[in-house]
C-alpha cells in the first residue's frame, strides 16, 4: 500500500525522491487492470523504480489511454516496455529523452493479436494521445499530463 512505501531520506522533495524497491510496491495497482511492476520488469530489472511523480504519470496513462482502450477492445493490454530508467532506457535502445523515462510511454500489445488495428484505431482519436507510434503488432503509446497533447500520430513507424 502507499502508506508503506518508504522515501529516499537524503532528497528533499517527496516528488523527486527514488521509491525504494519491495514486493509492495510491485503490486501497487495503477489503475483496476494495471500495477505497477507491469510498468517497471522488476523481476528483469530490480533497480528500476520510479519517483512518486513518475508512478502519477503512469497513474495518469493507465486512467485516461490504457483502462479505455482495454474497454474498448474488449481484450487485456500486456506492456512490452512501460517506465525505463536510464539504464534501462539505454539496455534497451530507447532515445534520449524518451517519455519511457517519465512514466509518460508505454509499448503495448493486445493479448489477442487479432485485436490490434481496433487498439489502433482507438488511441489514434483518444483526446489524451501525445504521441502514438505503430511497429508490427505492437505500439509506442504516449502522453503529457503537464502539457496539451500533441496528437502526433506515425502509423508504421517502427518496421
Ligand atoms: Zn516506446
Amino acid at each position: 500500500m502507499m502508506n508503506d512505501v518508504r522515501l529516499s531520506p537524503h532528497l528533499a522533495s517527496p516528488s523527486e525522491a527514488a521509491l525504494s524497491h519491495s514486493s509492495e510496491l510491485d503490486g501497487l495497482r495503477l489503475s483496476p487492470h494495471f500495477t505497477l511492476a507491469e510498468f517497471c520488469n522488476p523481476g528483469r530489472y530490480p533497480a528500476n523504480v520510479p519517483t512518486v511523480q513518475q508512478v502519477a504519470n503512469m497513474i495518469y496513462g493507465c486512467r485516461l489511454l490504457l483502462e479505455p482502450a482495454r474497454e474498448a477492445i474488449g481484450c487485456p493490454i500486456i506492456i512490452n516496455s512501460g517506465f525505463r530508467n536510464p539504464r534501462v532506457n539505454a539496455l534497451v535502445g530507447g532515445v534520449a529523452g524518451s517519455q519511457h523515462l517519465q512514466g509518460q510511454a508505454a509499448d503495448i500489445r493486445p493479448r489477442a493479436p487479432a485485436r490490434f488495428q481496433q487498439l489502433v484505431a482507438f488511441l489514434r482519436h483518444c483526446e489524451y494521445t501525445d504521441q502514438l507510434l505503430t511497429g508490427t503488432g505492437w505500439l509506442h503509446i504516449s502522453w503529457a499530463p503537464f502539457r496539451p497533447p500533441r496528437h502526433d500520430v506515425r502509423l508504421g513507424y517502427y518496421k
